[in-house]
């Protein structure tokens, strides 16, 4: 007989609704995992965060640093609190640590409108928005995080763009595209800059050639990052996979979040060579801690994407229909304007999300041919 393979996973809760949504998502977690089984899941605690540097003087503990290195995934709620300082006034983010230790490189921010749930948009067109946003996620402006100049005239944060994250990052995005392309997408991807302005984002966008040479089978395309934020209003259905600076990703994936719905619709995933964190691409949302409004959809698509992630590197085809089973099951739940969350306007918080979420994924059948 054959032992399923565990997979070790290091959770971080973290601060203010990550505490509430990470509970419901582990309960619907091992609740697909019966249902599909071929795969355990081991959960790590990691703690990290606000209150951890409340109650212990260090955000970040080595013991969570350690685990978070060695698991073979790491869940994330949200980290930091606006009240919760170090002395020189800059917040809390172990988030940002993790992916600058583990490098990871390839922020994905998937923007995709789930039938049912409202959306700012209305599509005439009927077709849905469905693209994803590749961030690149340790350098660009962010790689001047803590290292910036200041004087009593004179600011200064400086972009760093290297050939090495670049062709990496483009290779992920060039994969990614070839995959939703045998799902029946366009198969392009966009690369979007300053290449007009900046010599960093001119280099940015010739190494994207040279890597876009590489994969002819699939489209390379254009777009400066002012246009595409027109763009992604006006004609959002048409993209396919964008791949873009750090702060430019920064920035692009909350209007992502905004075009289906919002931040607690986002889910996201910070991948590297070897390891990865899932998380929701909102914050900690203390406006809302405590009062179960919370929408836990981000979490949970976020953890869709992590079975997906290790069935897909750990050639475990049972674990990657885990994730398209839970991602079918949120759908289903929001399907015929059945949810409605707080941050919608409407009254369904965590628990009704996360039930409906549960009663889909008991209802719907394992999906087969993957
Ligand atoms: P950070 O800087 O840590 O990313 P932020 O300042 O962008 O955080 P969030 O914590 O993401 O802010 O919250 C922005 C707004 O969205 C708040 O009004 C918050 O209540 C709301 N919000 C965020 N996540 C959710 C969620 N899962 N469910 C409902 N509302 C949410």
């Amino acid at each position: 007989m054959t032992t399923d393979r565990t997979f070790n996973v290091a959770v971080m809760p973290g601060d203010g609704i990550g505490q509430e949504i990470m509970p419901v998502c582990l309960e619907i977690l091992d609740a697909v995992k019966s249902r599909v089984g071929g795969f355990e899941l081991s959960y790590i605690p990691a703690p990290a965060g606000a209150q951890v540097y409340l109650d212990t003087g260090d955000a970040y503990p080595q013991s969570s640093r350690d685990i978070a290195a060695q698991a073979d995934a790491i869940l994330l709620g949200a980290m930091g609190l606006p009240s919760v300082r170090y002395q020189d006034g800059t917040e809390i983010t172990p988030q940002l640590d993790l992916r600058f230790d583990l490098g990871l490189y390839a922020g994905v921010r998937p923007v995709r409108s789930i039938p049912g749930a409202p959306n700012p948009l209305s599509d005439e067109r009927g077709q849905a928005i469905d693209f994803v946003l590749i961030r690149e996620s340790t350098e660009g402006l962010f790689a001047s995080h803590g290292k910036g100049t200041v004087d009593d005239n004179r600011a200064t944060d400086t972009m760093v763009i290297t050939r090495d994250t670049c062709e990496r990052l483009f290779d992920f995005s060039f994969a990614l595209a070839r995959r939703r392309k045998t799902e029946g997408k366009r198969g392009c991807v966009t690369c979007v800059d300053k290449a007009n302005i900046f010599a960093s984002m001119a280099f940015f966008r010739s190494v994207f050639n040279e890597r876009a040479a590489l994969n002819t089978d699939l489209d390379a395309d254009y777009a400066y990052v002012d246009a595409m934020a027109l763009n992604m209003i006006r004609r959002p259905w048409d993209f396919d996979v964008l791949v873009t600076e750090n702060m430019f990703g920064d920035i692009l994936s909350d209007l992502g979040a905004g075009l289906i719905g919002g931040m607690g619709m986002a889910p996201s995933a910070d991948i590297g060579d070897n390891n990865a964190v899932f998380q929701p691409c909102h914050g900690s949302a203390p406006d809302i801690m405590g009062s179960g409004k919370a929408n836990p959809t981000a979490m949970i698509l976020s953890a869709a994407m992590m079975l997906d992630w290790l069935g897909l590197r750990h050639d475990n085809s049972r674990c990657v229909k885990a994730g398209a089973l839970l991602s079918a099951a949120v759908d289903d739940a929001f399907s015929g304007n059945r949810l409605l969350p707080h941050e919608l306007g409407g009254t369904d918080g965590t628990a009704a999300i996360a039930g409906a979420v549960m009663a889909a994924l008991r209802g719907l059948d394992v999906p087969d041919g993957l």
